[in-house]
């Protein structure tokens, strides 16, 4: 029998934000692959052979789904969010890359998810209606130089940014110096927003400002979203949107 490889994304944490495209794969599959926390949010599924793994272990992980798959398995690799963002949709391709699989020896299939700005965005009302761009804070596979320059670079050029893996237990310091930064270049009432564990039952959504944003109070489960010098807060309303028009504001 041939196998197959279907990467797929879980969404921001709520089952009814899972599409019904991964909902199919996830059942007519034989072995799920993934982060051990993304495995137990489809623990459920029965009959299934689950491969539970360490986050880290990415490229281990890659190797056994597409060698699994090579072996006549329909294996799902599971994401959160999206799995080409930030996820493992990439690692699986690198592996590709380097062992040169085509398409005939092994179909891959991407199955999209909601990603963590899609869902964060949404609950605040419409923060990337105008030009935004997405950040990895974290430097494990990039250089800290290579990092601060494209901070830089994207309040330079007025983006709203996203700060995806903002924080974590190795990385404790490093956004308080991207706030450092920032605040050299963009005015100190600029909104940021804390998004914690969107769509689950720990949701907890915060506003301040880059003058008083505190790096601290940011974790693993946390998006930050940084305003544009054009993003606000719709008085009296708690919403939060950035207009369509960018330098162009009728007097
Ligand atoms: N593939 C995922 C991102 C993985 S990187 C996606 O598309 O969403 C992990 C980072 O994503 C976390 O550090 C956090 O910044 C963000 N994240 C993931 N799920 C989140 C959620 N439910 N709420 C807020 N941020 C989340």
């Amino acid at each position: 029998m041939r196998g197959s490889l279907t990467i797929v994304g879980l969404g921001p944490g709520a089952a009814e934000l899972v599409t019904p495209a991964v909902t199919n794969a996830l059942k007519h599959s034989t072995d799920i692959v993934g982060y051990s926390k993304y495995i137990d949010r489809v623990r459920h599924s029965r009959g299934k052979s689950f491969h539970p793994s360490d986050n880290r272990e990415e490229i281990d992980r890659a190797e056994l789904s597409i060698n699994l798959a090579l072996q006549g398995k329909k294996v799902v690799v599971v994401s959160s969010g999206d799995p080409g963002v930030f996820a493992m949709a990439s690692a699986i391709f690198e592996v590709v890359d380097k062992r040169s699989i085509s398409k005939e020896d092994l179909p891959i299939v991407v199955l999209p998810g909601i990603t963590a700005l899609l869902a964060a965005s949404a609950r605040l009302g419409a923060p990337i209606g105008h030009d935004f761009c997405v950040i990895n804070l974290s430097d494990n596979l990039k250089s800290w130089d290579i990092l601060k320059a494209r901070v830089i670079a994207a309040a330079k050029a007025d983006f709203v940014i996203a700060f995806y893996n903002p924080r974590s237990k190795s990385r404790k310091n490093q956004l308080a110096e991207i706030y450092d930064i920032l605040r050299e270049t963009c005015k100190s009432d600029r909104l940021v927003i804390y998004a914690n564990s969107v769509s689950t039952k720990s949701e907890a959504i915060f506003e301040t400002t880059l003058s008083e944003a505190d790096a601290s109070s940011v974790s693993m489960k946390t998006l930050v979203i940084i305003g544009s010098s054009s993003t606000k807060k719709i008085r009296n309303t708690g919403y939060v949107y950035t207009p369509r028009y960018s330098g162009l504001e009728k007097n």
